[in-house]
């Protein structure tokens, strides 16, 4: 098969990649194949807690986050179908350490000046925000109140029919990739399905990107982290007034609303930065997740494959007291199970995005240290333009050059 794109891996970034150049390509002259060896978001796309948060403290990549959030935000008007996009707010806590307050001002400052709504709130601020939270007199927070999450799995299948939608054909099931070189160039994948022949090849695999690379003899210098988290039980949420049907009586029309925006949650998403812990609802399964804000001493992956699926307690011990130092509520809510998954951590924490410069054709997207499922739908539109040879507006190439780790 020919292409004029090839994508490898049908993670978040896989599939906004195709979505973005297939509305870009003829897709009789200019297919656009995206091939996955699982199932469409079957990597770390699928296991995320996919928070929206637009509060990160490097501009280039908050003002990303702000242009991906009008992307979810729209889709149900774009396809007519949810992306599960629940807009709960997401608070900040950043406690009542000086150093702490001074920096959380500074990310809000420079965030609301890119036309971000988020503002610094105070103790009394964060108790009406958040009924049951426990924070001192003199704490501080931001609150982001278009912040919230989405539905990983959907979203991704989402984006994967919009992106067929306009010509690209995604094809799962499709194993043992490798990448051809010819007179130096990358000219396709052969597969367990024959080859696929393209000028341009991108490889989304997440935390696979460095085996590949290395069968063709790329250093880059990615860690694969195994990361847990946990989930307990979802305290009652606010009641909502009935929205079971909403009647239109001026155009005589009832709306089912979708099921998922029915199912309010207990709570904004809560970034808790002292006890370096994040909580976020999931009224669907009517449970909260538990994870870490940090990846320092976890343990490293040779190969995706070696992930240890087993989660014993020892996370759940060490975030239970800080759940309850900062959520009380929670006291009674029964455990609800463990997950393990994969973090692409790079040294700089930022993503690679961009040309393998020992490689022509050969394009890579990963290394996003645990964060982003929220910026594909930029990472898309970016990387669309740099292979299209269009004016790149949507990402900073510099900003996520695979060369900034050269060391000659
Ligand atoms: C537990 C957890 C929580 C997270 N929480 C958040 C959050 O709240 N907000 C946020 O923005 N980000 C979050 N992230 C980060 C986010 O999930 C990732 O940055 C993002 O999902 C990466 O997407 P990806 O497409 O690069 O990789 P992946 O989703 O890993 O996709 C790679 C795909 O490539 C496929 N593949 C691999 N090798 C091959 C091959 N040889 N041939 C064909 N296909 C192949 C895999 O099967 C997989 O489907 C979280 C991550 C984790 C693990």
């Amino acid at each position: 098969m020919k292409a004029k794109i090839l994508i490898v891996g049908g993670g978040a970034m896989g599939t906004s990649i195709a979505l973005s150049t297939a509305k870009r390509c003829d897709p009789l002259t200019e297919p656009v194949i995206l091939i996955e060896k699982g199932t469409l978001g079957s990597g770390s796309s699928g296991r995320t807690g996919a928070v929206i948060h637009q509060g990160y403290p490097d501009r280039v990549l908050a003002g990303m986050a702000r242009d991906a959030l009008k992307v979810y935000a729209g889709m149900n008007t774009l396809v007519g179908r949810s992306v599960g996009y629940k807009r709960t707010g997401v608070l900040v806590v950043a406690g009542s350490d000086p150093q702490a307050i001074a920096d959380l001002k500074a990310d809000v400052a420079m965030q609301s000046e890119l036309g971000i709504n988020v503002k610094v709130v105070n103790a009394a601020e964060m108790r009406a925000l958040c009924p049951g939270i426990s924070v001192a007199d003199d704490a501080k927070g931001s609150y982001e109140p278009d912040g919230g999450y989405v539905e990983p799995r959907r979203t991704i299948k989402t984006i994967a029919a919009l992106a067929r939608s306009y010509g690209a054909s995604t094809r799962t099931g499709v194993h043992n990739p490798t990448v051809l070189v010819e007179n130096g160039r990358a000219v396709g994948v052969s597969t367990s399905e024959g080859e696929f022949r393209a000028p341009n090849v991108v490889l989304a695999v997440g935390p696979w990107t460095p085996l590949i690379l290395k069968n063709l003899g790329v250093e880059m210098p990615l860690r694969i982290v195994r990361i847990e988290e946990t989930f307990c039980e979802m305290p009652d949420p606010p009641a909502l007034e009935d929205m079971d049907e909403i009647i239109d009586d001026d155009i005589e029309t009832r709306f089912q609303p979708d099921p998922l925006d029915l199912m309010p949650a207990a709570h904004p998403v809560i970034l808790d930065r002292p006890n370096g812990l994040h909580l976020r609802c999931e009224p669907k399964e009517k449970r909260t997740r538990i994870g870490r804000l940090g990846f320092d001493g976890l343990e490293e992956l040779e190969r995706p494959e070696s992930l240890d699926e087993d989660v014993t307690d020892e996370f759940r011990n060490w975030a239970t007291p800080r759940v309850l130092d900062r959520m009380p509520v929670y006291k009674d809510m029964a455990p609800r199970g463990n997950q393990a998954a994969w973090i692409t951590l790079t040294p700089d924490q930022r993503p690679i995005v961009g040309p393998v410069k020992e490689i022509p054709g050969l394009w890579i997207v990963t290394g996003f240290s645990g964060n982003d499922f929220q910026l594909a739908p930029s990472i898309g539109e970016g990387l669309a333009q740099m292979i299209l040879g269009q004016p790149v507006s949507a990402i900073d190439p510099e900003f996520f050059s695979p060369s900034r780790f050269a060391t000659v």
